[in-house]
């Protein structure tokens, strides 16, 4: 069991709250805010109850030294811009200089300085969560991106409070990428694309018990493709996957479970060549596949209309090229369109659904990266196990 925030008694407390503020920055200013906008909900639910929070976040790679170009503090000017309240930044994560601030009743959010200006955060070494631990009075994890690491902020340091649960955020996350692992309504579609296959497999063996349909796409579809000796040029195909493709295929016929690859493809001679897209039924030997071609599309879609639930992770082709992006613009509206609970996965997912347009017509779009992945693997992420109440 884990507790959730509004069976959490905040009042008069100091609470610590991990969040994933790891943003990207445009010189001195937040550049896609949208993971410190996914947090307001928790953020304000406990400044309504809370004596002080305290938000921690890692941001970038800083090497485990205090370095001025990952300094928190443009995401302290955004949250303060957007709460309307003054946000404080502290000098560190840690230490007596923060503590003197976070006795002042004035401070009522306080932002600590990224974590990974300490090598301790990612070795979870015990004083530094300790000292961490000293801050506050309960603790609230809402850094669902960071979930699948075990970090002092993430794990080590919660094993000191007794008052510890998820944030919003988090309880989001885990409802909805849960309901895939335990009680999918049903038909349950997966649809799966991006580059490779060996990123996905973890994904694949764990889902494909429990689906009506699997769809594949991308550059991960040239592999399966490819064991099915289909022509497919000079697509990406991975070579050390062919028989875990085989093998994939081969579990599939015998579960009588419909995985559908790509029957038409847009090709070129290369990503950024200037030789015109066009689409194909059978891929040249001097081509390579890019997209998923209309008529896939249409299958697809079909598919998608029928389903009850839907996960869809891994873009149908380079979308980031105008000229490859009618596939997994094609599966964006579909999915907008279909009736299904809709959860969209990963950060090249995330980001080819806003470019269509239709984000708000989806169920749920995970936040998490490697952290969503891991879940769907069915493995236990430290950042949740860490707030089980008998841990
Ligand atoms: P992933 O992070 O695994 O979801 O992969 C996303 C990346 O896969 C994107 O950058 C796409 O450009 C790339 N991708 C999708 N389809 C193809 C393809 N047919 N060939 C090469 N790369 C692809």
């Amino acid at each position: 069991m884990i507790p959730i925030l509004k069976d959490m008694t905040l009042e008069a407390k100091r609470v610590f709250l991990r969040v994933d503020y790891n943003v990207p920055l445009h010189g001195n200013q937040v550049g896609e805010a949208h993971r410190i906008d996914s947090t307001l909900p928790t953020l304000n639910f406990i400044l309504a109850r809370a004596k002080t929070v305290l938000l921690a976040s890692h941001l970038g790679r800083p090497g485990g030294k205090r370095d001025p170009q990952y300094s928190l503090e443009p995401v302290r000017a955004y949250l303060q811009s957007k709460l309307s309240q003054p946000v404080i930044l502290a000098p560190d994560c840690i230490g007596a200089d923060v503590e003197r601030l976070a006795a002042i009743a004035a401070n009522r959010i306080i932002l600590l300085e990224n974590l990974r200006f300490h090598p301790e955060e990612e070795a979870n070494e015990v004083e530094f969560c300790r000292a961490l631990a000293a801050l506050a009075d309960v603790y609230v994890n809402d850094a669902f991106g960071a979930a699948h690491r075990a970090h002092a902020s993430v794990s080590g340091m919660v094993r000191f409070f007794r008052a510890k649960g998820m944030g919003l955020l988090m309880q989001k996350e885990v409802d909805y990428l849960g309901r895939l692992l335990s009680s999918p309504q049903r038909p349950f579609v997966a649809v799966l694309g991006g580059a490779k296959v060996s990123d996905k497999i973890g994904v694949i063996h764990n889902l494909l018990p429990k689906l009506d349909a699997l769809l594949v796409g991308g550059g991960m579809a040239y592999t399966f493709l490819r064991t099915e000796n289909v022509p497919v040029g000079k697509s990406l195909v991975e070579e050390k996957q062919l028989a875990v493709a085989k093998d994939v295929l081969a579990r599939a016929q015998a579960m009588r479970l419909p995985l559908l690859l790509p029957s038409d493809h847009v090709v070129a001679q290369e990503v950024k060549g200037s030789d015109p897209a066009e689409t194909v039924s059978v891929i040249p030997a001097d081509k390579m596949g890019l997209d998923i071609g209309p008529g896939t599309a249409a299958e697809y879609a079909a598919k998608l209309s029928a389903a009850k639930l839907v996960l869809w992770n891994g873009p149908m082709g380079v979308f980031e090229e105008e000229r490859f992006f009618s596939g997994t613009r094609a599966v964006a509206f579909a999915l907008a369109a279909s009736k299904a609970v809709s959860i969209v996965a990963g950060g090249d997912t995330v980001a080819a659904v806003r470019l269509a347009g239709v984000e708000d017509k989806i169920s749920h779009l995970s936040t998490g990266g490697g952290a969503t992945l891991e879940f769907l693997e069915g493995k236990k992420l430290p950042g949740i196990e860490a707030l089980e109440t008998n841990s």
